[in-house]
């Protein structure tokens, strides 16, 4: 037993077997339950089914990640502004799972303190921010990492010289959490993988098996890569496809068919030399709304806009008014910054899948997660948040309990509540850091401290298996984009343990240089191709059509450009 825990713990380390494997098991097994989309809510789905014990496949069409999960803000927060719309059930429950994950993920999800400045004639009273920063307190139960406190107009000033300071009354300083929402994705996939999961990207699911009484028994699937359609059989088919939950293949049975409000959300990226804030900063919008700048590395991510959005799922994009808005937004508190289109290093905009509410504003949509049972055999879990994906999942598998009693599977209780992430340090991640550093000094000189806390923070415990490959190829200890910790290895890394498969897996989810670098990351894209062909065997005009395609990202988020 011993041993077999000690097998999965080392599965969970080294990531993903060979997908060949992972496609035959696809064809070959009867699974208690077949997960479609690997964004937040599939990965988590399948990993609380799996922790139960049950058979499970989950299968994206793209990357992990690609759709929703990694346009976030990249918060696991309680959600500050949805005390303003009473939704004091989602905070509690967003803060207690926030506490959770610092925990059980310390690797991936750190507090971080955020200022607040209150305006005389913008947003928020400031007494009426002292009293929902109490609620923010209260409803955490003390599980906090520090209590909010007041500050006053010279202390904000003093932390922040950039704010506007005629209006400026004064302000607070809380808590939150911020996470990397492409890795939180992976490490779910990761472990529902180490529980027995079968976990394969680039297959994407056409249609519903069923039985001669419509009960489900599978779905057809296409294996995006060499094109060939294939059969998985299943019980229970779980659609956790976001913003695509409403697809045909889920039209035909009504009690699974949900009816989704899309809302977009756009994030900016500038130098944070054009807006330089030490710390992330909740700051109030003339329309009441509450955006964010936060300091990542080089860069400042500002965001994000909330509007309804109807056209096709498959090329969302911030368009000029997106970016004028958010930038107009941050000039009212960071005059100074004289922010314009040009400063602009990246965008990206997603897709929130809210569950529509007739007559409710955009912004007041509720959060919510929601699960709709067919008694067919079809389940659609849509709705929530990053934050909560965890408790989302388990109540998911829990609703569908009866499902797998009436095919004779037993489900038990979920195992997720404690159960750490593959990357979680088994020591204090203060502890981890100063041994990680300590051996990466020794091991790879060359990579020096700033890298090796970067490789520590990224990868948790899996960091030195990254850090090993700098030892079998020392190049690869080669910082990929100046200005940044990235190194060569990531890539390598990312290709054989993280199923990395295109430039935009690595250059977009596993690494951030497409929002974090100059440029995109155009300097290292050449020598990230031609890693990437190495670890795949892609031939020259493979890796140049590999090139291309994230030019076609690239140029996806800069389109705004073109709708001025
Ligand atoms: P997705 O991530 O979109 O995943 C669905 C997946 O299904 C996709 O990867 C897609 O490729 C796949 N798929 C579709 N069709 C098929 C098919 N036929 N076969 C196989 N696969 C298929 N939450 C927080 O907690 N904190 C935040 O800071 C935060 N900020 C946000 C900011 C913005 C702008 C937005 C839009 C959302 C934010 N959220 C935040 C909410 C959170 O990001 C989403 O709730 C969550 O990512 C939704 O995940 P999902 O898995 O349901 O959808």
């Amino acid at each position: 037993m011993a041993r077999d825990a000690r097998d999965r713990r080392l599965k969970g380390l080294a990531g993903f077997s060979p997908r060949p494997e992972r496609l035959a098991a696809l064809e070959e097994r009867l699974f208690d339950v077949i997960v479609v989309g690997g964004g937040i809510t599939g990965a988590a789905v399948a990993r609380d089914a799996a922790s139960r014990g049950l058979a499970v496949a989950l299968v994206e069409r793209d990357d992990w990640a690609s759709g929703t999960s990694w346009r976030s803000s990249k918060l696991i927060h309680g959600g500050l502004r949805y005390l303003k719309t009473g939704a004091a059930r989602l905070v509690f429950e967003s803060l207690s799972e926030r506490a959770r994950l610092m925990r059980l993920a310390p690797h991936m999800v750190r507090p971080v303190e955020f200022l607040f400045p209150a305006y005389r004639r913008r947003g928020i009273a400031l007494w009426l921010l002292d009293l929902g920063l109490t609620a923010y307190d209260l409803l955490a139960l003390g599980r906090s990492p520090t209590r909010h406190r007041r500050l006053s107009r010279g202390e904000l000033l003093r932390l922040e010289p950039a704010l506007e300071s005629a209006e400026l009354v004064g302000g607070a300083i809380y808590s939150d959490a911020w996470t990397d929402d492409a890795r939180l994705t992976l490490e779910n996939v990761i472990d529902a993988g180490s529980l027995g999961a079968v976990a394969v990207s680039r297959v994407g699911v056409r249609g519903i098996l069923r039985d001669a009484s419509a009960r489900v028994e599978g779905v057809a699937v296409s294996d995006q890569e060499s094109g060939r359609d294939l059969r998985i059989r299943g019980r229970v088919v779980v659609n956790a496809t976001g913003p695509w939950a409403e697809q045909s293949w889920v039209a035909d049975d009504p009690p699974a068919r949900p009816r989704l409000l899309l809302a977009k959300g756009v994030h900016v990226t500038v130098p944070r030399a054009r807006l330089p804030v030490a710390r992330p900063i909740a700051f109030p919008a003339s329309d009441g709304r509450l955006l964010f700048a936060i300091p990542y590395g080089p860069v400042t991510l500002l965001g994000t806009t909330d509007t309804v959005y109807t056209g096709p799922l498959d090329e969302v994009a911030a368009e000029a008014s997106d970016v004028t808005y958010l930038l107009e937004q941050a000039k009212g508190v960071f005059p100074a910054a004289g922010l314009a289109a040009r400063d602009v290093v990246a965008t990206f905009a997603g897709l929130r899948p809210l569950l529509s509410e007739p007559g409710v504003r955009v912004e007041d949509t509720s959060r919510e997660d929601a699960v709709l049972v067919s008694g067919s055999g079809l389940l659609t879990v849509t709705g929530g948040k990053l934050t909560t994906h965890r408790r989302m999942a388990a109540r998911a598998i829990d609703r569908a309990a009866p499902l797998f009693a009436e095919r004779g599977v037993a489900v038990s209780a979920s195992h997720t509540r404690e159960r750490a992430f593959p990357g979680s340090p088994d020591v204090p991640m203060g502890e981890f850091l100063s041994a990680f550093v300590a051996l990466a000094g020794s091991a790879t000189p060359a990579i020096g401290e700033e890298t090796a806390r970067h490789l520590a923070w990224r990868y948790g415990s899996r960091a030195p298996l990254a850090l090993g490959l700098t030892g079998q190829n020392p190049v690869l200890a080669r910082p990929l984009c100046s200005g940044l910790p990235d190194i060569e290895a990531e890539i390598v890394f990312a290709a054989r343990h993280e199923d990395a498969r295109t430039l935009a897996d690595a250059l977009i989810r596993r690494t951030h240089l497409f929002w974090q670098a100059p440029r995109q990351g155009n300097e290292a894209v050449d020598r990230v191709a031609t890693l990437m062909a190495g670890e795949r065997g892609w031939s020259e005009p493979a890796r140049r059509t590999a090139i291309a395609a994230y030019q076609g990202e690239v140029a996806l988020s800069r389109r705004f450009r073109d709708s001025s």
